[in-house]
C-alpha cells in the first residue's frame, strides 16, 4: 500500500470511529508501521473525526518526527507495543465508554478483564490483562504496558481505556471494536446468570484460530 493510501486509510478509520461514538474530543490515537520501519501516527490534540492526511505525524523507526504535526502525547503506548510485537503493523488506542467503564470496576480479574462471552471475542481479543493505573505520560505506564505486550496484543489501562495491536490496521480496528462491544455485553449482563464459553470451547477456538 502506498504512503498516501495508508494516510487515507488512517483518516477513514478515525472518522468511522468518531462517527460511531467510539472516540470523542481529541481522545484516541491510531498508528501504522511502514515498510521502512517508520510510523504514521495521529497528531496530538487532533480529533479523529477530522484528520488531515497531510498532517499525520511521520516518524522514523526510532520515533523521531520527520514531517507533519507533533505526534500524540500517547505515542509511547504505541512504541512499546511495536517494540514487543514483531508482527504488529498497527495500534489503536481509544477511551471508548464501555471499555473504560470495565477498566474502572472494582474486583475484576486483572489477568483477564472480560469473560469469553462470544467466539469472536476469543478469536479477536483473547485474554485481556488490566494495566495498573498511572497518570497519563508517566514512564511507569509505558513500562507496565511493555511488560504485558509480549504476551498480549490487547491490554486495558485502568481508568483509561484499551490499547490494541493488529497485524494490519483493519485487524487492530476489528479487535478494538470487538472488545468495546464485549465490554458493553458484559455490563448489560451484570447481575444476570450468564453462560460464557467453557474452557474447552475457548481452547478449541484458540487452537483453530491461533491468536498471534
Ligand atoms: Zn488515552
Amino acid at each position: 500500500m502506498s504512503d498516501s493510501a495508508i494516510r487515507e486509510q488512517i483518516c477513514r478509520c478515525g472518522a468511522s470511529l468518531f462517527r460511531r461514538g467510539l472516540t470523542f474530543g481529541s481522545t484516541g490515537n491510531i498508528s501504522v508501521r511502514l515498510p521502512d520501519g517508520g510510523f504514521l501516527m495521529t497528531p496530538t490534540n487532533a480529533s479523529l473525526g477530522e484528520l488531515d492526511p497531510a498532517k499525520l505525524s511521520r516518524l522514523d523507526a526510532k520515533g523521531n518526527l520527520l514531517s507533519g504535526d507533533k505526534p500524540t502525547k500517547e505515542a509511547f503506548l504505541h512504541r512499546v507495543m511495536y517494540g514487543q510485537r514483531d508482527g504488529a503493523n498497527a495500534v489503536v488506542h481509544l477511551h471508548s465508554t464501555h471499555s473504560v467503564a470495565v477498566s474502572c470496576l472494582h474486583g475484576i480479574d486483572h489477568h483477564d478483564c472480560l469473560p469469553p462471552l462470544t467466539a469472536y471475542y476469543v478469536m479477536r481479543v483473547g485474554r485481556l490483562p488490566l494495566v495498573p493505573y498511572y497518570p497519563p505520560g508517566d514512564e511507569s505506564l509505558a513500562l507496565a504496558v511493555e511488560k504485558l505486550a509480549g504476551d498480549h496484543h490487547a491490554v486495558l489501562l485502568s481508568n483509561h481505556g484499551p490499547v490494541v495491536a493488529g497485524t494490519s490496521l483493519d485487524n487492530a480496528m476489528y479487535a478494538t471494536e470487538e472488545l468495546e462491544e464485549t465490554a458493553k455485553l458484559f455490563l448489560l449482563l451484570r447481575g444476570e446468570k450468564t453462560r460464557p464459553l467453557t474452557a474447552e470451547q475457548v481452547e478449541e477456538l484458540r487452537k483453530a484460530h491461533g491468536l498471534w
